[in-house]
């Protein structure tokens, strides 16, 4: 089994290069269930939107040029020749000197080309009194002028939420063509672990990172599958590890990584298959005993047990893959300029992400990044009370206080 520490670089290019992640697939999903998905295709109009020339107002459709001499003092008048319904053909025409009634949303009537609102007319049987003019198309929306048919609305990579499926809707689909989401199995080691719910018995702590990652699964894109705790046994872990490769695209596991002798996943994991463990270790702070495979085609993060570290690795290393898997480009965290409060240090010889706070200054004009203290990386509550994490390299002692740093979000979905 490979057994070098990494660097950080080595590492993301290791993970590019063995685990190649693209999307699983695509499948046609019913709208309603489409929140949240990744459309796979762009999205084009076949029809024109609206389909036909609609009235904007409740009034009568007429000749524009019939209305030019309108006003207050001088008012013209006109006969009307029908009514148009909503939600069919019209049944009238409108010739010179006619108006026929309207509501909004009405096709507009062949020989008409704008309507007058009802509040600027009086009628009197069908002898209709024109206050006012109107302008050609005036209180009209015209086919076509929302969406052009042929016209790409949804780029291919946008997730759908309400107002997509509401134009997929306005479209004429009933479903739309999303990738597939990756399923992500979670799996927990550690006889000392025990799920939340259950009593805990002396000695025992409650699962954090099952809950953890499985969130984390799911911001990135990912469907997450509960495998369940495994204890530090042989027997026991590889059935659990089994399970979860057969159930699912990628496999996480947490604990069980560091040198201790119950720390057992790398060889159990690097025994399932080929090409097996291709990173164990890396020159990180917090999470380096993290562990890396490619069991057949699926691939397995082994995070250190201390919940921090295996959240932040998580987002460090295995979130790009998740999201390129679902269908959606691999982006950095998002980022915001500050000024650290106080010098932070880095870990000899290591890449160090060191978790901060954000502050604003009283004057609400500067933005401080305040290191949160992770007293181990055992704590979550660390985590819970950061706002991100500042990235100190290896070659690099530490950042002083004043010095303006990179702050990587952890709050955002993105
Ligand atoms: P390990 O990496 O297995 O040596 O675990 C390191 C520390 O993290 C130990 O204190 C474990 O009890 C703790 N730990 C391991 N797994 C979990 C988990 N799923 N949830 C919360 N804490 C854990
Ligand atoms: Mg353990």
């Amino acid at each position: 089994m490979f057994r070098k520490l990494l660097t950080f670089d080595e590492a993301k290019k290791a993970i590019e290069q063995m685990l190649k992640p693209k999307p699983l697939g695509t499948e046609q999903t019913p709208l309603l269930e489409a929140y949240h998905r990744i459309l796979a295709e762009n999205a084009t109009s076949s029809l024109d939107i609206p389909p036909f020339n609609r009235s904007t107002v409740d009034g009568y459709a007429v000749k524009s040029k019939d209305t030019f001499e309108a006003d207050e003092n001088q008012p013209v008048k006109l006969n009307v020749s029908g009514m148009v319904s909503i939600g069919e053909a019209p049944k009238v025409t409108v010739a010179s000197g006619e108006a026929a009634e309207i509501v909004t949303g009405a096709p507009i009537p062949e020989g008409a080309d704008a309507v007058v609102m009802v509040e600027d007319t009086e009628r009197e049987d069908n002898e209709l009194t024109l206050y006012g003019n109107v302008t050609q198309y005036e209180n009209v929306q015209k086919r076509g002028s929302d969406i052009k048919n042929g016209e790409i609305i949804l780029r291919a990579g946008t997730i759908l939420g309400s107002r997509e499926v509401g134009v997929l809707a306005a479209l004429g689909m009933a479903k739309a063509n999303v990738y597939l989401v990756p399923t992500v199995a979670v799996l927990s080691t550690g006889g000392e672990v025990t799920e939340p719910g259950k009593e805990l018995m002396p000695g025992k702590i409650y699962d954090i990172n099952a809950y953890s990652l499985s969130i984390a699964v799911r911001e990135c894109g990912g469907k997450p599958v509960f495998v369940g705790v495994v204890p530090d046994e042989q027997v026991e872990l590889r059935k659990g590890l089994e399970s979860a490769l057969g159930l699912a695209d990628l496999v996480l596991t947490s604990g069980g990584v560091s040198v201790g002798p119950k720390d057992i996943i790398p060889q159990t994991v690097d025994s399932l298959g080929e090409p097996g463990v291709f990173i164990s270790g890396v020159a990180i702070k917090p999470g380096k005993p993290v562990t890396v495979a490619l069991i057949g085609s699926k691939p397995v993060f082994s995070f250190p047990g201390h919940p921090t570290s295996a959240l932040m690795i998580f987002q460090l290393l295995a979130r790009p893959v998740i999201q390129v898997m679902a269908g959606k480009s691999a982006k950095e965290n998002p980022s915001v300029t500050a000024t650290a409060t106080s010098r932070m240090f880095s870990a000899k010889g290591r890449h160090t992400f060191v978790t901060v706070r954000l502050v604003l200054d009283e004057n609400t004009t500067s933005l401080f990044a305040e290191p949160v203290e992770t007293g181990a990386s055992g704590s979550i509550t660390t985590l819970a009370k950061a706002d991100g994490f500042v990235e100190i390299p290896e070659n690099n002692q530490f950042i002083d206080a004043g010095e303006k740093v990179t702050v990587f979000l952890l709050k955002e979905n993105w």
